[in-house]
């Protein structure tokens, strides 16, 4: 079969691919442990129920215009005025099929064949892929201090004659780290400065621990006038309402480049589906009580998982300052974590996601969106599977495990 270069060169994504073995494995009843999930557990607001349904049940679901319906788009302004302070017009509002269609027209928009988009390492698995997919290329910069955030002067270092865009994502995918304001602030200018477009990736924005306040990004740039700015941010209602599944995102920036990313989005998918655009209407103009009640678990579940990992010796972690991911250095056990996820999965049963695919070798995303009992069982088991000193036998469920292999 004569599959394109393209194709060839696209990976699987390893998140959505390690979903289908986790579903796999418990269809076979297996007891498995998903710490490798992208998804709160909790169930969408009501109001994006109501929403949604009062469409279905008029039996009329049809096209809706390649950018979003105006309702959803006036709920998007309302969104961006309460939590960014800036007034937007429709035209400067694109609703796509999640984040990831919003990115990805994004990038189809403004990049020509070879020309480079920087982030930092460690960056969310699709970034690389759909960079690659828009005929540019990925330039992941790597901390050079070990950590989770480079400095500016390490960006600005990767920014060469074909750099056309540099791309953040704060609360980031995998490690929770919070960006700086400093951080942030000195990116929105080095963009200013070199002519950049700068993609800043909001999806977590919301899920933050520790009384901190999402970042706001416009308020660090000297561009007051939107029509002039190069910086597009980037939300959805997949996580912050745990409304993954309704594939509901949307993007704000000029109205140059949502015209632009509005015409190929129309060409590729036409608008979004109108059931869950609505849906995403109740939810932003619902009551907002969810998202404090999905944060606030979020945040005990993440402080559960650091008291879990704390007394696991040699595992350094980065505290997460928001998402549900956290993203420890195993490599005291294990320098290799495709292999060393491998072993967790088909030893103990618990899924994780190798830092490889991160661009972070030695380390495993574990995400605590799920419950308790999963990430203290999850943890658990992944310490008598690489702790010399567990015992050597754990039972899940009624199933005996020996530990062989160490
Ligand atoms: N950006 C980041 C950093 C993400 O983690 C995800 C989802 N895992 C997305 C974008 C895509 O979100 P959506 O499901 O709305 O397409």
């Amino acid at each position: 079969m004569s599959l394109s270069q393209l194709a060839r060169s696209i990976c699987e994504s390893p998140t959505l691919k390690l979903n289908e073995t986790a579903a796999l494995l418990r269809d076979k009843g297996e007891p498995v442990i998903h710490l490798g999930g992208g998804e709160p557990k909790s169930k969408c607001p009501i109001d994006a129920i109501v929403s949604c349904a009062s469409l279905l049940q008029t039996g009329e679901v049809k096209y809706t215009p390649a950018d979003g319906i105006l309702s959803l788009k006036k709920a998007v302004i309302r969104y961006t005025e309460e939590h960014y302070d800036r007034l937007v017009a429709p035209d400067n509002v694109i609703i796509s099929s999640g984040a990831k269609q919003s990115i990805m027209v994004l990038l189809h928009a403004i990049l020509d064949p070879k020309e480079e988009v920087i982030f930092p390492v460690p960056y969310w698995v699709s970034y690389p892929e759909m960079v690659k997919l828009a005929g540019g290329v990925p330039i992941p910069v790597t901390p050079r201090d070990g950590g989770f955030q480079p400095t500016v002067e390490e960006v600005e270092e990767a920014v060469g004659p074909y750099t056309k865009a540099i791309m953040l994502n704060s609360p980031n995918n995998p490690s929770g780290v919070v960006y700086s304001d400093e951080f942030i602030a000195g990116v929105v200018e080095l963009c200013e400065k070199r002519n950049l477009y700068l993609i800043m990736d909001d999806t977590y924005n919301r899920l933050i621990f520790d009384g901190r306040t999402p970042t706001n990004c416009y308020r660090f740039s000297q561009v007051r006038n939107l029509e002039l700015s190069k910086l597009v941010v980037v939300n959805c209602v997949s996580k912050m309402y745990a409304m993954t599944g309704f594939r509901i995102g949307w993007a704000v920036g000029s109205k140059e480049i949502v015209r632009a990313m509005t015409n190929i989005q129309s060409q590729q998918t036409s608008g979004p589906a109108a059931p869950s655009q609505w849906a995403a209407v109740g939810a932003l103009n619902g009551v907002q009580s969810s998202i404090e009640s999905l944060r606030l678990t979020l945040e005990n579940n993440r402080n559960v998982m650091m008291t879990r990992l704390g007394a696991f010796n040699g595992v350094q972690v980065v505290k997460p300052g928001g998402t549900f991911y956290c993203f420890p250095d195993f490599s005291a056990y294990e320098k290799d974590s495709q292999k060393l996820s491998r072993l967790l999965l088909d030893k103990v049963r618990v899924v994780t996601v190798p830092g490889r695919e991160f661009g972070m070798e030695g380390h495993l995303r574990l995400s605590y969106c799920g419950t308790i009992k999963e990430i203290t069982e999850g943890v658990e088991r992944i310490k008598w599977a690489l702790d010399p000193g567990s015992p050597n036998e754990l039972y899940l469920g009624d199933r005996k495990l020996v530990r062989d292999w160490r």
